[in-house]
């Protein structure tokens, strides 16, 4: 991989007043800013020239993002808690078991040790035409992602229209903080604001977030679920390093089941189906794995042929279902 370029600027604010000063100015200035947290995300992007910037504003001085807390009835977890505090926490093991395995299915130890959970629910959208060192990519015309005007992989798409960059998302927590009915809280010029994760997430490679440049999460909070019937997993062809070829979140409830995908489409998939709504247990997953399903659209820009990802989606929901079902049994 290349090295970092040299001309920009580092900053470590150490309070949220000093950040928000800091980007007033670079606003001011028309500087071009990125916020970074473990960096694991961001760092590469520099490297293989995929973001080029003014000043790296690293958040790791700011001790206010910190922490994993727990109150009457909710979990908050601090936006710069790592993946490996949030893997190895004892309240995160006992109130939220899965959001502590599928922080374990990131990367390897090295990078949980680094990744930070807000930049986890903040990386950024994937294709196998873009995330490549500069040399491959100057094989072929930058894309859409790259400020060209063409899409590699859907060769017909036109910016603008409805097919949009389809680059996957790929966070692999997300999809059981989605499950989670997960709030975050996000600061910025205007003040903190809460919003549902959900609303986090747009259904474009290249626009992917609803944040506004500047703005940043300093918490996620969860409130406590009574039973934590859920199940989490991962399709990557080496598990101990690779972002995930599909991820699939499973939740039981006394009102239904729910789904949440990651690794596919350009936004995370969550779908819900209600006990009331099907004469049978049996009926209502074949009703949920054929809406995931549907809703998969799986490129071939994976190690994985496009049709198999989509049938493990089916293979995942049944078999996270079997797993929470034996486990409620023990
Ligand atoms: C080899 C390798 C394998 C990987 N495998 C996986 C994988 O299997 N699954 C997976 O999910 N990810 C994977 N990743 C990606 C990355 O390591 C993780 O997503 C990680 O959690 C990102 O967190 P970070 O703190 O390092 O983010 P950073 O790189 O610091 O930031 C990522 C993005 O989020 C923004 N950001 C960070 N924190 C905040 C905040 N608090 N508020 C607002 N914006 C913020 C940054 O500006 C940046 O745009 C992998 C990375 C590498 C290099
Ligand atoms: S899907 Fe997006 S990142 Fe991939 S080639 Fe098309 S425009 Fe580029």
């Amino acid at each position: 991989m290349s090295s970092l370029p040299e001309n920009f600027d580092y900053v470590r604010p150490a309070t949220l007043d000093q950040l928000s000063a800091l980007v007033t100015e670079y606003q001011q200035k028309d500087r071009s800013f990125a916020f970074s947290a473990g960096g694991t995300d961001l760092i590469p992007k520099l490297k293989t020239r995929l973001l080029n910037l003014d000043s790296l504003i690293s958040l790791n001085g700011l001790t206010e993002l910190t922490g994993i807390e727990k109150h009457a009835h909710h979990i908050t977890i601090g936006a710069l808690s790592t993946l490996s505090e949030v893997a190895d926490s004892d309240l995160i093991s006992q109130y939220l078991p899965t959001l502590g395995d599928a922080a374990r299915k990131v990367a390897s130890p090295q990078i949980r040790n680094r990744a930070t959970i807000g930049g986890n629910i903040m990386v950024d959208n994937r294709c196998s035409y873009i995330n490549q060192s500069p040399i491959n990519r100057e094989s072929h015309s930058p894309c859409f992602k790259a400020g060209g005007d063409v899409c590699h992989l859907v060769k017909s798409a036109k910016r603008g229209d409805e097919i949009l960059c389809q680059a996957r998302f790929v966070s692999d927590t997300a999809p059981v903080l989605l499950l989670l009915d997960a709030k975050i809280t996000i600061t910025g010029a205007a003040g903190p604001r809460k919003i549902k994760l959900a609303e986090l997430y747009l259904n474009d490679g290249i626009d992917n977030k609803n944040i506004n440049s500047g703005e940043v999460i300093t918490a996620i909070d969860i409130e406590i679920p009574d039973k934590c019937r859920m199940d989490y997993q991962k399709l990557a062809i080496r598990n101990a390093l690779d972002f995930p070829s599909l991820g699939v979140a499973v939740r039981l409830s006394d009102n239904g089941v729910s789904v949440a995908l990651t690794g596919l489409n350009p936004r995370p998939g969550v779908f819900q189906a209600d006990t009331a709504d099907y004469d049978s247990f049996d009926n209502m997953i074949a009703a949920i794995c054929a809406e995931a399903m549907g809703f998969a659209v799986t490129y071939q820009q994976d190690f994985f042929p496009r049709g198999y990802r989509k049938d493990m989606i089916a293979v995942f929901i049944r078999r996270g279902v079997d797993r929470i079902m034996k486990e409620s049994k023990t």
